[in-house]
């Protein structure tokens, strides 16, 4: 089997959909979803896609609605494919978790060669990245920007999840939250950079909490309604829950990492095998959760190296 995703090079449909007056989505098949949210007379966008050029062809769609100026970037995280587009924006700031900027100090350059050994397709015209993506302005629990009259949009830390630093944009007025890659919609989770255990207890308590009536996901459809949204919540949530209790098992019975990987892909790929990225991402997701296990707290650096290692020993074997 090849790489990761090395070997995903279809093109995927990109939909473009505004879900209340000035806050827009567009969700591309199980590919990386991007966001966008009018404000009197700025626009805050939500993410930011891997290169310039991917960016460029979202703004494009965006203009078709609104000319006013990006006054805020928003990274729900750290993770190249969506923040090594920010350039294309030409934000006043990029706003993120501190979280976040202390990986992309610690291991930014590190996640841009994995991700792009893993997702080539979703890297349009590499050379077009001028080099990492800071933030501007961070935080560390929340922080709300006005948008006028009684709309605002509040940007949130639930807890430590599919990173340290997650954080979702919400819209208490319109009921809209945009999750990051702490909630998917039929697309598979990625966990390798994961904090299991906070983030299938309290990290998505804190979600749900929210109330949100319209959920987009890191990955997938837009989830509208309560029930749907509810649903692609506890779909998070049961992943992960199968994830720790099978590998969670071979660990407590001293198998090996391969053991785990087994047992994982048995319980999951009956529901989840057929959506997005779910046989490229369960070899790295195992071999977190098995450090969590081990009592590694701060997830290990992924290298182009690493990824080749992990993969080889537990798909090509
Ligand atoms: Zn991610």
């Amino acid at each position: 089997m090849a790489f990761a995703s090395s070997g995903d090079l279809a093109a995927k449909e990109e939909t473009f959909a505004e879900l209340a007056p000035g806050v827009y989505a567009l969700t591309a098949e199980g590919d990386p979803n991007v966001g966008a949210i009018e404000g009197p007379d700025f626009v805050v966008c939500f993410e930011a896609r891997a290169t310039p050029v991917a960016a460029r062809r979202w703004l494009g769609r965006l203009r078709e609605r609104t000319d006013k100026p990006v006054r805020y970037l928003v990274l729900s995280h750290y993770h190249a494919v969506r923040v090594l587009g920010a350039s294309a924006f030409g934000a006043a700031e990029i706003i993120a978790h501190t979280e976040t900027k202390r990986l992309i100090a610690e291991r930014g350059r590190e996640d841009w060669a994995s991700e792009f050994a893993r997702m080539p397709r979703l890297f349009e015209d590499p050379d077009s990245i001028p080099g990492l993506t800071w933030p501007t302005l961070t935080f560390t629990d929340r922080m709300v920007i006005p948008l006028g009259g009684d709309r605002e949009l509040v940007l949130v830390h639930c807890g430590r999840g599919h990173t340290a630093g997650d954080i979702v944009a919400w819209l208490p007025h319109e009921r809209i939250l945009f999750a990051g890659d702490l909630v998917e919609a039929q697309a598979a989770l990625y966990t390798g950079d994961a904090f299991h255990t906070e983030w299938a207890s309290s990290t998505l308590d804190n979600v749900q909490g929210l109330g949100a009536e319209v959920l987009v996901g890191g990955r997938g459809a837009v989830a509208a309604g309560a029930d749907a949204v509810f649903a692609a919540i506890a779909q998070s949530r049961h992943f992960l829950d199968e994830l720790r209790r099978t590998v969670g098992a071979a660990h407590a019975a001293r198998g090996t990492l391969k053991d785990a990987f087994q047992a994982a892909h048995d319980a999951l790929a009956p529901e989840f095998g057929g959506w997005p990225i779910f046989e490229h991402c369960l070899p790295f997701n195992v071999q977190r959760y098995w450090d969590e296990l081990d009592g590694i707290d701060w997830p290990r650096i992924w290298t182009a190296e690493r990824d080749r290692e992990v993969w080889a020993a537990l798909k090509d074997s």
